[in-house]
């Protein structure tokens, strides 16, 4: 196929290039409906309003004795006219001067509004309660009928992603299954003619592609069907094929390397004739070359995502590029990662005018304070500085040099849930 020169957009910032991408993509179509069992990670496709209260009763907080906070000013002391365990509810009356015992959970009997802990009481025999000088509030331990969620409220909002705690909520309302979107389909490859896959030989000059398992385990992570489709040589023409004949199988295609100015980056030129593809010289470190566009065949159309080749700078790209991108085709809200504050160890080079993400080290130092290391030699090749780091500096285009004693901003790789 011939192939003319590709034209690249220069120097746009990272902001401006997450704006325009997350502008041109849409909520894919399609749900499914899951056991919460086979839910985690997806993506809820409707509000889910509560059909009942949680709790749907009043009940305890605490082991202990339930009773009428009034009857403190009438009496001295209680008698215990029974039991309300969890399960097991008290079935009588409380009438004045009474007290039942209650375990955690339990239904708290009619009249009864507060509860007197266990580790409290003092029994003066096995049916009377000594209630001097007792320190119980009124309502205190108590738990209210619908405190959690009342019937009809929107429990969980369309759009939310079901973590454990999530799931949790779902089960709470006696739920059993839900209706999520669909997970989307991406497709993965690779492009270079120095790439070796393993149990291949490292001929002079080849390198084994790493790219493609590592999106692969990042596509998974985020909850995505990937495709591999291998790893494609530097000819047009079998690039060009493999693009078109994917397009009708998945949402998005996602490849990494040969989209940076060098002679053999031919990914960028076959984009350019197959879809409305832009070429981004962003202003950021590592992760510089990226493209984004559609590509059609017939009536289907694919979102494409070239990545930079390097590894690190691949990495970078999926995730402040891709990752909110698909987000919003899940039809999910775009998470940002708090940052968190650091001060950084050492002294840190640092060019104004574009974001650089350094990997660091992140730790409590001897006061409690959050103090951050850079992981040594940065270079967007060099991928065993991501498996030392727990996470990654952010450097804003504002910023030049850093000095040891600055304080940061930090994006930690791992979250609590
Ligand atoms: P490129 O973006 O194609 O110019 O590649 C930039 C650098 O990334 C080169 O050193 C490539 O060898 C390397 N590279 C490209 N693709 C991969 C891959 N899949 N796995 C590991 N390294 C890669
Ligand atoms: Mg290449």
């Amino acid at each position: 196929m011939s192939l003319t020169s590709p034209t690249s957009e220069a120097g746009y910032s990272v902001t401006r290039i997450q704006q325009k991408i997350q502008a041109a993509v849409l909520p894919v179509t399609g749900h499914e409906k899951l056991g919460l069992g086979a839910a985690l990670h997806r993506i809820l496709a409707d509000d889910i309003i509560a059909p009942v209260d949680v709790p749907a009763f009043d009940n305890s907080a605490m082991d202990g004795y339930a009773f009428a906070h009034r009857d403190l000013l009438s009496h001295q002391e209680l008698s215990v006219v029974g039991k309300s365990y969890a399960g097991h509810p008290y079935q009588g009356q409380l009438q004045p001067g009474q007290a039942i015992q209650i375990t955690t959970g339990a239904p708290m009997p009619a009249h009864a509004d507060s509860v007197l802990p266990q580790e409290q009481a003092r029994l003066i025999n096995a049916t009377v309660l000594d209630m001097r000088d007792i320190t119980v509030h009124k309502g205190q331990h108590k738990r209210l009928r619908g405190e959690d969620l009342a019937a009809g409220e929107v429990a969980l909002a369309k759009g939310s992603r079901l973590g454990p705690a999530e799931l949790g909520l779902l089960a709470s309302l006696g739920l059993a299954a839900i209706s999520v979107t669909r997970k989307l389909r991406v497709a993965i490859f690779s492009t270079g003619d120095e790439l070796r896959s393993s149990g291949q030989n490292l001929d002079s000059g080849s390198v084994y592609d790493s790219n493609r398992i590592t999106l692969h385990a990042m596509l998974s992570c985020f909850g995505a069907e990937v495709s591999d489709l291998g790893v494609l040589t530097d000819d047009p023409d079998v690039i060009a094929a493999a693009l078109t004949r994917v397009v009708p199988l998945v949402d998005v295609i996602i490849t990494s390397g040969g989209v940076s100015a060098g002679a053999a980056d031919f990914t960028k030129q076959v984009m350019q004739q197959l879809g409305q593809i832009n070429f981004w010289s962003v202003d950021m470190r590592p992760g510089r070359p990226l493209a984004f566009g559609h590509i059609r065949n017939n009536q289907h159309c694919a979102c494409v995502f070239g990545l930079p080749g390097n590894p690190v700078a691949m990495m970078v790209s999926f995730y402040f590029f891709a990752r909110p991108a698909l987000q919003l085709m899940s039809g999910e809200q775009v998470s940002t990662t708090l940052p968190v504050r650091a001060i950084i160890t050492e002294a840190v080079p640092k060019k104004m005018g574009r974001t650089e993400f350094q990997r660091g080290i992140c730790a409590l130092d001897a006061s409690g304070n959050l103090q951050v290391a850079i992981t040594g030699a940065q270079g967007s090749g060099i991928l065993s500085s991501m498996c030392r780091a727990n996470c990654l500096v952010m450097l804003t285009p504002g910023q030049e040099n850093i000095v040891a004693g600055d304080t940061v901003s930090v994006l930690l790789f791992e979250g609590l849930l």
